[in-house]
């Protein structure tokens, strides 16, 4: 008889939802899984801006964890990891029991950068976890002038759905010199018309060097009162990768080859944000490559686990078609050196992710309450 061999999904991120989809689908012959979370839902955060902007309820950002484990055949662990001993393919969980593995996958995202700012730990509301960022944004404590500091594409999708529900008067700051950061000219110049129209204040090359209870202070002497700050800089990779003994990159997200299996430790796997790629190739940290990198997980596990197939390697897409939520019934949509505002692409916007939870919430109902 063959020994039951232990596959640790670690997260519940992007990718991790296309293994518990082939699980349900087909299980893996002698494999048992551990799908390991911290808690029983997932929010889709492609969807949270639209959430905080009234338009959806928490039902259809959310996954259910518990539903989708089953329909794998997998045991939900909700206590989440708390570190990881590479070398002796350990993994503690949050509530101190210890479970080992043949294969563990790391999907578990990033952390916002704090930036080493005095302050922001005490008095903004970082993004992730992002439960505990919907709980402080939606709380009808929070009033006063609202302050999102990082004018990358989260940070210009939160001040436009923030301030269309709430209409508190906004301010997005950003050290670079355009929003959203890294986008072509034309969307630079699409979304900045936005900001303007709806009244939203846009202070570029400014950088926050102290936060106080309701002041930001900037690098050009400038104070600004906020009754909130949303902290949204950028990622940083989560202390338990770097901690693991398990090689990581020079950011400290996990590092891997191509094929998501780290170089130190075979067996051991990473994608998503908390992914770091030795190949060099260009993987940003956003949603749609932590998806397109879910298939190839997908199969280098089952050809790991089961020998079936051979490991493939991912390749990440050269460019995304990237819409923005506007909030207000609206969406701005960018395409290589294109760039377009309106409805169509909000409702584009709201037909990819309907989509995409739909494909998963299915699988959920159909195989996890049979
Ligand atoms: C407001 C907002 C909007 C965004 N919109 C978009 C968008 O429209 N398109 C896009 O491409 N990107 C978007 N992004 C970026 C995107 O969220 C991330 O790049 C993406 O979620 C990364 O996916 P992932 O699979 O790596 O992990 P995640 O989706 O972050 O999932 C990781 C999960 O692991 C859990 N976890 C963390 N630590 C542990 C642990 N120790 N044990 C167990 N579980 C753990 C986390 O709680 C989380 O549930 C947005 C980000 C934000 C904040």
């Amino acid at each position: 008889m063959t020994a039951v061999k232990r596959l640790l999904l670690v997260g519940p991120g992007h990718a991790h939802l296309f293994v518990l989809e082939a699980l349900a689908q087909a299980p893996w012959p002698g494999v048992e899984t551990v799908l390991v979370t911290r808690g029983r839902t997932q929010l889709y955060s492609g969807r949270v801006p639209g959430y905080l902007a009234g338009q959806y309820a928490l039902e259809a950002v959310s996954f259910d964890l518990e539903a989708l484990a089953r329909a794998a055949g997998a045991r939900l662990e909700p206590s989440g990891a708390s570190s990881l001993e590479a070398e002796r393919r350990e993994l503690r969980l949050g509530d101190g029991r210890t479970l080992t593995y043949d294969a563990a996958s790391f999907d578990i995202g990033s952390l916002p950068a704090d930036d080493g700012v005095p302050g922001v730990r005490e008095h903004a509301v970082p993004l992730k976890p992002l439960e505990q960022a919907l709980s402080r944004l939606t709380s009808a404590r929070e009033t006063g002038p609202l302050l999102v500091v990082g004018g990358g594409a989260a940070g210009v999708e939160l001040a436009l759905c923030l301030q269309a529900r709430t209409g508190r008067p906004t301010v997005l700051l950003e050290n670079g010199s355009q929003v959203p950061r890294g986008a072509s000219r034309a969307a630079a110049r699409r979304v900045r018309g936005l900001l303007e129209r709806r009244g939203i204040h846009l202070h570029l090359e400014s950088r926050v060097t102290r936060l106080e209870a309701d002041v930001a202070h900037l690098d050009s002497g400038e104070r600004l009162h906020f009754g909130t700050c949303v902290w949204a800089t950028g990622p940083r990779a989560p202390e338990l990768l770097a901690a693991s003994g398990a090689a990581v990159d020079a950011q400290g997200y996990l590092a891997v080859r191509d094929t998501l299996e780290s170089p130190s430790h075979p067996g051991l796997f990473a994608s998503g944000d908390c992914a770091g790629f030795i190949s060099g190739q260009h993987v940003p940290k956003a949603g749609v490559y932590a998806v397109r990198q879910g298939p190839v997980l997908r199969d280098n596990l089952r050809a790991l686990l089961t020998g079936s197939g051979t490991p493939r390697p991912y390749r990440a897409q050269s460019g995304f078609l990237s819409l923005l939520n506007a909030g207000d019934g609206t969406a701005v949509g960018a395409w290589k050196g294109l760039a377009f505002h309106g409805r169509a692409m909000w409702r584009l916007k709201d037909l990819i992710d309907r989509r995409f939870m739909e494909r998963f919430q299915r699988l959920a109902e159909q195989r996890g309450n049979g």
